[in-house]
């Protein structure tokens, strides 16, 4: 087990223009998975007023954490970014394994995994990171203007106590005037990076929280923290509500009755404990009205995952977290209901089991954000994303619908429904202008619903000019300003009267679609009954792709079958061949993990088809001397580089050597505890040797050891390929070089 440990920021940015210049990808995403845009619409959405390029991004947790999983996340698409949640108790345990995407799709691990310091380092660099990314042109034109207008979304929990700490407070403070990490991040531009230290980064990364709250965090608590977030924070909120909102014996009826998920046992306490919803129908308008005084924005956020009983072997709690296909069933329940209650009254941002084949009904129920998770978990990681948008993009242009707003209205037949509520509203509100409202409001709105390709906001903006004095006189001044007025939300009005019509429609046929069925998602990831080791497997890389945070990578190197002579070294100072083995290695195609960025989520080895847990076995590379001391464990390497050559410290079943080769590679110096030799590289032969005090001639050396840190030296560091373990001895002047660093 080890700890998450952040990347610098240039070595970030080294090993992704490196990694992009010789093989295509950044952060092991191919070029090919970075989403370039959807041609002919326009994706775009304003969340708390503000502009992203689309609403598809990912949930607060594994994929948002670090530096590599937020540009990851953004290259693939998101534009909405909803940061991992912090909290007070930066020094959380979590327990290991704790993320389950075996099918379902549990977790135990919750908010963020980082001191809170580091996790705001992390968020900003990313932010920064990105910035350079766009004004290096690396990635071509089309990664710049509107198409990266990103929203970084900050996820706070989880107490009112630990919210109005000096720490958290300075914490969102510092996310809205990042000025001074910023600052410390640019000193660290250096060599080639200095060239990017005067950008101008946007020092406001973010001014809006969704906010998450304990299972079982009562209703005034839940007040108390929007309260303080509106008014004292002075950010934009949303709250993530629990689907418990949705009622325990309604939440039973559709896990085990509908969707035929017998074995999950829903906590019938979680749902006394947690937000009653006659309480969050007052509550939520009470706080709406504090919102709107203080000039700000109030979504609410269906849903959390939905606490059930561990029934599985994966994790040691008594409960867990599930969210997937059957969350995905139960929250639109939950969105229903709250529909029937509220309207449209409230922005409902949306997360539970979003794929890219449902992410059309939700983007169409007029949800901003939508935002994934537990599919990305899955084989291709976030590599899933693109097509999400591709799908979004193909069906608004099926319907022809040229934005969003148009989607939202065009998708389930509900357009003329919301017509004639939205008329019927004005008519109502303004009586003496009822006759032409519903003449002129009516008509223009039908020939725009009519008309594939027309665009909403242009119909709406031909409506409000009709209601000008000079095209209807008999219209006093002062209603036709107020109707102005009210026009100008005419788009709005109809899009939202659209989602909330939508929504019947698409939870009723959503929840009889069988693809959220256990039958449909009891598959689990094949196995076939092989045991991962050190080297070789069926070299499948689904490890790569399925971890949030790019640990496991692949290296390269030649195969190997050499046999060896064990050396024992005699008191006459002589070095004498002994009955050795066979060094061999199958495949050239190496697996590998970089330890400092492995939490032990366990997620790799849920869809690795051998044993054993890609994590655990295949060689665990540390960033310093130090995480390597103290984390190693049985299985861990750490490459060091110089003048005088390269080092390789390894531990292999627990036991440590040490393996350093010069400039020239002639000779290689091997540590084994006891010993130190000389090795020519050439035959492999001792040339030298001593012992350490306390040992005594004869001694054995086992020199199967040496071959394996030799071939792991030689592979892992060759800067043919880029990646965290080699990214230290990736210089300046290779980039500059090789023309990676422009712009
Ligand atoms: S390498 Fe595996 S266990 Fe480690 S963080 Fe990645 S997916 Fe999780
Ligand atoms: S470690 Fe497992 S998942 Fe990774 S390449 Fe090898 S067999 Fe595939």
């Amino acid at each position: 087990m080890s700890e998450l440990i952040p990347i610098p920021l240039p070595l970030q940015l080294t090993r992704a223009f490196l990694e992009y210049e010789r093989e295509g990808k950044i952060f092991d995403l191919p070029k090919a998975k970075f989403y370039c845009g959807v041609a002919g619409v326009d994706t775009s959405v304003t969340f708390h007023g503000q502009c992203a390029a689309n609403p598809v991004g990912p949930a607060a947790g594994p994929h948002d954490q670090l530096v590599q999983n937020i540009v990851l996340s953004w290259l693939a698409g998101s534009r909405i970014i909803e940061l991992k949640t912090v909290q007070i108790m930066d020094e959380l345990k979590i327990p290991r394994p704790c993320i389950d995407a075996t099918n379902v799709g549990y977790n135990v691990e919750w908010s963020q995994e980082l001191k809170l310091e580091q996790s705001l380092r992390e968020y900003v660099a990313a932010m920064m990171f990105i910035e350079i990314l766009k004004a290096s042109c690396l990635l071509g034109d089309e990664f710049t203007g509107p198409f990266t207008d990103t929203i970084y979304d900050m996820s706070v929990g989880y107490s009112l106590e630990g919210i109005r700490s000096p720490r958290v407070r300075h914490w969102i403070e510092s996310m809205k005037d990042a000025r001074a990490i910023i600052d410390e991040l640019r000193a660290t531009l250096t060599g080639p990076w200095a060239r990017y230290r005067d950008l101008a980064f946007p020092t406001r990364v973010s001014d809006t929280i969704t906010l998450s709250t304990f299972h079982g965090c009562p209703a005034h608590e839940i007040e108390g923290i929007v309260t303080f977030l509106l008014t004292e924070m002075d950010v934009h909120v949303c709250v993530k509500l629990n689907p418990t909102l949705l009622g325990f014996e309604q939440v039973r009826y559709l896990l085990h009755d509908v969707l035929g998920y017998g074995d999950i046992q829903v906590a019938a306490d979680a749902f006394e404990h947690d937000l009653q919803f006659s309480d969050a129908l007052t509550m939520l308008p009470r706080l709406a009205g504090v919102a709107r005084s203080r000039g700000k924005r109030l979504a609410v956020k269906f849903s959390n995952t939905l606490v059930v009983k561990n029934h599985r072997r994966m994790f040691s709690d008594e409960v867990m977290y599930m969210s997937g296909p059957p969350l995905h069933v139960v929250t639109l329940n939950l969105v229903k209901k709250f529909r029937e209650h509220m309207g449209g009254a409230f922005p409902i941002s949306f997360s539970a089991g979003l794929d890219q084949h449902n992410v059309c009904n939700a983007v169409a129920m007029n949800f901003v954000p939508v935002t994934t998770c537990t599919d990305l978990l899955r084989p291709g990681g976030y590599a899933r994303l693109p097509k999400y948008l591709e799908n979004l993009g193909a069906r608004m242009r099926e319907l022809g619908a040229p934005r969003i707003h148009d989607f939202v209205v065009r998708y389930a037949g509900q357009g003329e429904a919301a017509i004639n509520s939205v008329v019927a509203a004005l008519a109502q509100r303004f009586p003496e202008a009822a006759s032409a409202v519903n003449e002129i409001v009516t008509s223009r709105l039908k020939t725009w619903l009519a008309t594939q390709g027309a665009a909403l906001n242009e119909a709406c903006a031909g409506i409000q000019r009709e209601f000008t004095p000079a095209r209807i006189p008999q219209l006093p001044h002062s209603l036709a300003d107020a109707l102005q007025d009210e026009l100008a939300g005419l788009e709005g009005a109809l899009v939202e009267a659209a989602g909330v019509l939508n929504t019947p429609v698409i939870v009723d046929r959503t929840t009889a679609d069988p693809r959220y069925r256990w039958e449909k998602n009891k598959a689990a990831p094949r196995k076939i009954g092989s045991k991962l080791w050190l080297y070789d497997c069926i070299s499948c890389d689904k490890c790569v792709p399925v971890c949030p945070n790019d640990a496991n990578f692949v290296y390269q190197n030649e195969a190997a079958e050499i046999a060896y002579s064990n050396y024992e070294l005699l008191p006459t100072g002589e070095a004498r061949p002994i009955a050795g083995g066979v060094f061999k290695v199958a495949r050239a195609h190496q697996l590998a993990n970089y330890a400092d960025a492995c939490n032990d989520c366990g997620n790799c080895d849920v869809f690795c088809p051998e044993d054993g847990g890609p994590q655990i076995e295949k060689p665990r590379f540390f960033c310093s001397a130090e995480s390597y001391e103290k984390y190693a464990g049985r299985n861990g390497f750490f490459l060091e580089f110089g003048v005088a050559g390269a080092t390789i410290h390894g531990t292999i079943a627990g036991k440590s050597y040490k393996l350093t080769c010069g400039p020239d590679q002639a000779n290689a110096r091997f540590d084994n505890g006891s010993a130190e030799i000389q090795v020519r590289t050439t035959d492999h032969a001792v040339v030298t040797w001593s012992l350490k005090p306390g040992v005594a001639a004869p001694h054995t050396v086992d020199m199967l050891p040496y071959f394996q840190l030799k071939f792991l030296m030689d592979a892992v560091s060759n800067p043919g390929r880029a990646h965290y373990a080699n990214v230290a001895a990736l210089t300046g002047e290779q980039l500059a070089q090789e023309g990676a660093v422009q712009g």
